[in-house]
């Protein structure tokens, strides 16, 4: 075990953020975690690790860090405590068994993601023991831990926030968004939308161009041009919020012709087209509904919704 790791900070109840050389634990190294924890060290933070699969853990310690021998051991060396860990469940996972006085006076940095709900549930578990809790959502692969220009969003009470905000700083950018532990985990969730759908449309596009002996670099200039959305979100942000939805430069009708064209093209050259088939039937139930002559943002409307609920 290293020196600069566990028992660094005499594995004190200390959670201040201001100091320099603040202990930070670590839990949860899939490749957020290592990164993450590979940051506080760079900048002499002492640092404590602890991992279900301990091996994760072997280049972090050649760097310095200490490794518990359990979760609770983890939580008990430092005031801070960051988890990167897949989901909520997978805190419960790991901490449940932990004693349950260990947490009184410490803050959780939960950076692991989930839904609004599930964070909201979680601070509350983590306020019964006594701790402190901020819901972050990252904003960034783990290339860009230890970058000021990457950013992670903070949600959860500003005091606390406020205390620790340079240990968090170590990580990336941190921008606080309200007390409500459940902020930060919607803005994340919003994030991911957008993302997630985006770029498998672009596997989407990768996989018709194949089709036809095209590779991923012929497209790469037509990708980053279709994947730039700036002048659409800027041109619908303010029509959306005032509720106008005029067909007067593009109607919802044009709009399923097109991706039926899309979902074609794909059958066509026999590639899966689930995600297409799926945009197509976002674009039929607007017009079902009503909105043929209307812009595709009127598909807003639409996707309120519950489909279940639908006359
Ligand atoms: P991984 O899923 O690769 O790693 C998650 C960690 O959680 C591992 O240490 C794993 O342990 C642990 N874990 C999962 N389930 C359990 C369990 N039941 N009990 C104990 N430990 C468990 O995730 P990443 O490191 O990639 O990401 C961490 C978090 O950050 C996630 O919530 C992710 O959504 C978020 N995030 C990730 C980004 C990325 O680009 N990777 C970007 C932005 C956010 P073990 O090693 O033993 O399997």
């Amino acid at each position: 075990m290293s020196d600069r790791g566990i028992g660094g900070d005499n594995g004190d109840n200390s959670s201040n953020g201001h100091n320099s050389n603040a202990s930070v634990t670590v839990i949860g190294l899939g490749p957020m975690g290592q990164a993450m924890a590979g940051a506080f060290l760079d900048r002499g933070h002492p640092v404590t690790v602890w991992n279900r699969t301990p091996s994760r853990a072997d280049a972090l310690v050649a760097r310095g860090a200490g490794l518990a021998g359990s979760a609770e051991e983890a939580v008990r060396a430092a005031g801070v405590v960051v988890l990167s860990l897949t989901d909520y469940d997978a805190m419960y996972a790991v901490l449940g068994g932990v004693d349950p006085a260990v947490f009184a006076g410490r803050v959780l940095v939960n950076l692991s993601s989930d839904t609004p709900e599930r964070a909201r549930a979680g601070a509350a578990w983590a306020a019964e023991r006594g701790a402190g809790h901020l819901t972050g959502g990252v904003l960034t692969p783990p290339s860009g831990i230890g970058s000021s220009e990457a950013t992670t969003f903070y949600s959860g009470p500003p005091d606390v926030f406020e205390a620790h905000r340079p240990v968090l700083e170590v990580l990336t950018a941190a921008e606080y968004k309200g007390e409500d532990p459940g902020l930060a985990a919607l803005l994340y969730q919003l994030n991911m939308v957008m993302f997630w759908t985006s770029l498998t449309s672009y596997w989407q596009a990768v996989a018709l161009a194949g089709a036809h002996g095209l590779k991923a670099a012929d497209i790469l200039p037509l990708a980053l041009d279709a994947t730039n959305l700036t002048q659409f979100l800027e041109f619908y942000t303010p029509r959306v919020d005032a509720g106008d939805h005029s067909g007067d430069v593009d109607r919802l009708a044009m709009g399923l012709a097109s991706a039926e064209h899309v979902l074609h093209t794909m059958r066509d050259a026999g590639v899966d087209g689930t995600l297409p088939a799926a945009v197509a039937e976002v674009f039929r139930r607007g017009v079902a509904s009503g909105h043929a002559g209307d812009s595709c943002s009127s598909l807003v409307e639409v996707l309120k919704v519950p489909a279940g609920s639908r006359g």
